[in-house]
């Protein structure tokens, strides 16, 4: 085995990658390392010990998957040994520039002389991984280079340690998401974790045996269609049946998540606009918590536990990622969210369960006072300005609509056009408010069907809101379900 190829591609005084030694070879079981490489494209290098190196594949997926079992390989240069436990940052413009982590390490077993079954292109091997555990063959496609495929054989080995979690039952078709009460101010607390507030729009995905995918928004509404990006989402998984919650959100160029970039991929039912949307704005599915694995109900663990678990099924990628989360320390955490310009932090109790409900295991905390309110009115427009001037918002108390305010600002003139060619239909008599406000033009009453996001600094004395800015439409959100967030402490 050479390892010159290895050698003449890296600069080893600029590269913090391991020198190969002059002495190689290793006695026992050989061993195996899968690193996540964060270069170009995220892709997951798979190295097998063997013959005193690491025989090496680039697979642009990770490994095969219960639902995707053949995927690609790569073959590439001959690693050596001391790469098994190497993670680090390859500087920019030396080969393979990037961070590589280690996802999965453990030892692996085979049945043959694996280098003659190599350079027969053909080699069965069975990875005994802290994630991945099961047979797999690695086959040459003839003719096709160094490309390989690497192919699930038997899933049985598959999570096997994880076969006892929760309870049995049937995949459930529904969920209604858990939601959060607000807190008054942040906090250190060592029986939360705290991650990053999104501002996009939930999802929950519930992928089938039969390979079958919904993604369900809050109201239960059908949202696959929308994320072409989400496809693959079959590919990242390590198991049969899953149930995944998360947001699916649109960043900025800083990487924070924008509740009016999304604007324009979640109202599009049309196939080629969502496609040219997709190219122009990629969403990212940011997934938290994992509810539903391979016939068992997870949602009564702790979440702790839950999120362990999904850790170790899931396999990252370009546009589904992981949440991460920090374990206290929630003061410092909100101060630097903020400083980032995020909507806020969310804090979440380690040890509760996943209930169907708001529930005060999860608190959240804004830096920024945003939330969505019911459309049941509009204002003549005043001066220049076309279609409407205002629109009057309304917020349930029980079965009441009380007016919270009326927003002026925010709207383009696309929106002032598309918003007014929505309510004209829904235009009513009657208003739908309690007690019905006064505004200084002249009001347009509607049935209360329409739900916007705004954005304000806060709520006077008087339950009304001080400077809104309209942010966008939800049609995740039912209109009875936009309540005022009432403030909860801690604990
Ligand atoms: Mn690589």
């Amino acid at each position: 085995m050479s390892l010159s190829e290895y050698e003449r591609r890296r600069r080893f005084a600029v590269t913090p990658e391991p020198r190969p030694k002059k002495i190689l070879g290793a006695a026992g079981t050989p061993r195996f390392v899968i690193q996540k490489h964060d270069a170009t494209h995220i892709h997951y290098d798979l190295r097998l010990e063997m013959g005193g190196v690491l025989k090496s594949w680039a697979c642009p997926k990770c490994v095969a998957t219960p639902h995707y079992r053949k995927k690609l390989a790569v073959q590439v240069e001959d690693h050596p040994l001391e790469y098994l436990d190497f993670e680090g940052e390859i500087p920019e413009g030396e080969y393979g520039a990037g961070k590589v982590e280690i996802w999965d390490r453990g030892t692996y077993e085979t049945f043959a002389d694996p280098l003659g079954a190599l350079d027969k292109g053909v080699l069965t091997i069975v990875l005994m991984g802290e994630r991945v555990r099961g047979e797999f063959s690695l086959i040459h496609m003839k003719g096709k280079g160094n490309s390989w495929l690497i192919i699930l054989n038997k899933t049985e080995l598959l999570n096997p340690d994880l076969a006892d979690e929760g309870r049995a039952a049937p995949m459930p078709a529904r969920i209604t998401p858990m939601q959060s009460f607000l807190a008054a101010e942040p906090f250190d607390s060592p029986e939360f974790i705290f991650e990053v507030k999104f501002d996009g729009v939930r999802a929950v995905s519930f992928l089938g045996a039969d390979g079958s995918l919904a993604i369900r928004s809050r109201n239960g509404k059908e949202q696959a269609f929308r994320y072409p990006e989400l496809a693959n989402f079959g590919k990242m998984f390590l198991a049969q049946e899953i149930v995944i919650d998360g947001e699916i959100v649109a960043v900025d160029v800083r990487g924070v998540s924008r509740f009016q970039l999304l604007q324009g991929r979640m109202n599009l039912t049309d196939e080629r606009e969502i496609k040219r949307a997709a190219k122009e704005t990629p969403i990212l599915y940011y997934v938290f918590d994992l509810l539903y694995l391979n016939g068992r109900d997870l949602t009564g663990l702790p979440l702790q536990r839950r999120k362990e678990v999904l850790e170790r099924v899931f396999i990252p990628h370009k546009y589904l990622r992981h949440t991460d989360r920090i374990e206290s320390g929630g003061k410092a955490f909100f101060n630097a969210a903020r400083e980032l310009g995020l909507e806020g932090i969310i804090a979440k109790r380690k040890q509760s369960p996943y209930r169907q409900k708001r529930s005060r295991d999860w608190l959240k905390l804004k830096a920024v006072q945003e939330q969505e309110f019911v459309i049941a009115g509009f204002t003549e427009p005043r001066g220049d300005r076309a279609r409407f001037g205002a629109l009057l918002l309304g917020l349930y108390q029980g079965k009441d609509l009380v007016y919270a305010g009326h927003v002026g600002t925010g709207f383009s003139e696309e929106w002032l056009r598309r918003l007014f060619a929505l309510m004209l239909p829904l235009e009513v008599a009657a208003p739908a408010f309690r007690d019905a406000p006064q505004p200084n033009e002249p009001a347009h009453w509607l049935k209360p069907e329409l739900v916007a996001q705004v954005k304000f600094a806060e709520w006077t004395r008087d339950g009304v809101l001080r400077q809104p800015v309209f942010l966008g439409l939800r049609n995740d959100v039912r209109p009875e379900d936009c309540v005022r967030e009432e403030t909860r402490l801690a604990g």
